[in-house]
């Protein structure tokens, strides 16, 4: 009788996106070793935990929403498996409310809900009044929303934290060294999954570092409560989101370009807390407890990069702005093509459609 054996993985990077590749690739049965120094503490440990594809839909960006709710569709069935695992159950926030404060973000609302509607998700407007029977807290300026029934938001710590203990019970190796290089590797398939450090494992990646500030806010007695809902809206042009927490409220993000640069400005905190009164006046009343900052690992078109880099290589990279969404739908999509069978909705986020090198080394 012959026996095959099953092939070795190694999944490079342990964020979000590396642990639940490699919980779920162990789950099937494959051995599995996952590579990092310092294992949930990029992007994933400072996200926010939107899973907001349809409030983000905008005219011409169809690829970018079918990808989205495709990722979003992945997380019931990837949320009930990993509680049925840890018990950890990693959602705060079972809707979102994007408001509008002045008669362009209020015409922008209903342009995003005819779209978005029309390719059969459903989103409703909502006026002051009913903006405001759902948050409270809402400033009297907000005129308009967009309510998302259907989109959630999770704890990115308990997330982390729950698929760490998944990837220990699923027996995935967990090995403290940093790649320095993926031909070093012994394993006969690689995942490359290092997040925004993902081009110095393979030059050329289309994938670069986009920092974002975030605070963490405590509530305290006497304080407002915090919103019920994911919370999001526009000022001065800048996007501003809250998104609950047993204990308080997450609140985010700055966007911009400064490499891999994760210092905390004061400018970043001053305009963050700034915009976050001018939607929830009562804001001011929580305790700071947190500013933090991370690299978003972003690509050129606001697609991820899964699939084949070579025929050892795959890379699972460029989840920018929504990680957390697409943490599901990737680790389905990287065991589907372990086992040589590729899902077709990810067709989109295949690496080769920027140009790549094949950076020297052969075997990769
Ligand atoms: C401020 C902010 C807010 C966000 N909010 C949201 C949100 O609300 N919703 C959402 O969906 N997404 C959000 N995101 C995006 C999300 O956090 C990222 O897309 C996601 O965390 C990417 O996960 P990752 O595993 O690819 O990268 P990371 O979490 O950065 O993990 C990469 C890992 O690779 C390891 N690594 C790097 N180099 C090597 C090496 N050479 N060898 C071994 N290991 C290596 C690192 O140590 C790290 O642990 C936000 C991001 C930021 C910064």
């Amino acid at each position: 009788m012959v026996t095959v054996r099953e092939p070795s993985v190694a999944v490079v990077g342990g964020g979000v996106i590396g642990l639940a590749v490699a919980w779920r690739a162990a789950e099937s049965g494959l051995p599995v070793t996952l590579f990092d120094p310092a294992v949930g503490s990029g992007a994933s440990w400072v996200a926010g935990g939107m899973l907001a594809p349809l409030s983000e839909g905008w005219p011409g960006e169809d690829e970018v929403l079918a990808f989205g709710a495709a990722a979003l569709a992945s997380w019931p069935g990837f949320a009930r498996r990993l509680e049925a695992v840890t018990g950890v159950d990693v959602f705060v926030a079972t809707e979102t409310l994007t408001v509008a404060q002045d008669a362009a973000d209020a015409a922008d609302l209903r342009t995003v809900a005819d779209w978005v509607g029309e390719r059969g998700h459903e989103l409703r407007i909502l006026d002051r009044a009913g903006v405001r029977a759902l948050e409270p807290g809402l400033a009297r300026g907000v005129r308009a929303g967009l309510l998302a029934t259907a989109e959630p938001a999770v704890d990115n710590r308990r997330l982390v934290t729950a698929l760490r203990k998944a990837v220990a019970e699923a027996g995935v190796v967990v090995d403290p060294t940093p790649v320095r290089d993926l031909t070093g590797l012994t394993q006969d398939r690689i995942v490359l999954a290092a997040g925004a450090a993902s081009a110095r494992l393979w030059p050329g990646l289309a994938v670069r570092p986009l920092k974002g500030e975030i605070l963490r806010l405590r509530h305290r007695p006497g304080a407002q409560p915090p919103p019920a809902r994911v919370v999001r809206g526009r000022v001065h042009g800048r996007p501003i989101y809250f998104v609950p927490r047993d204990d308080g409220v997450v609140l985010g993000a700055t966007q911009y370009e400064a490499g891999f640069d994760t210092t905390v400005t004061v400018a970043g905190v001053r305009d963050l807390i700034a915009d976050a009164e001018t939607l929830i006046p009562g804001i001011g009343e929580y305790e700071l407890a947190e500013a933090s900052a991370g690299s978003r690992p972003a690509t050129p078109d606001n697609l991820p990069l899964l699939g084949r880099l070579s025929d050892r290589v795959i890379a699972a990279t460029g989840h920018g702005r929504n990680g957390m969404l697409t943490s599901a739908l990737t680790a389905e999509a990287v065991l589907a093509e372990l086992g040589g069978h590729p899902l077709p909705e990810v067709a989109a986020a295949d690496p080769h459609r920027f140009a790549l090198s094949t950076p020297s080394g052969g075997s990769r």
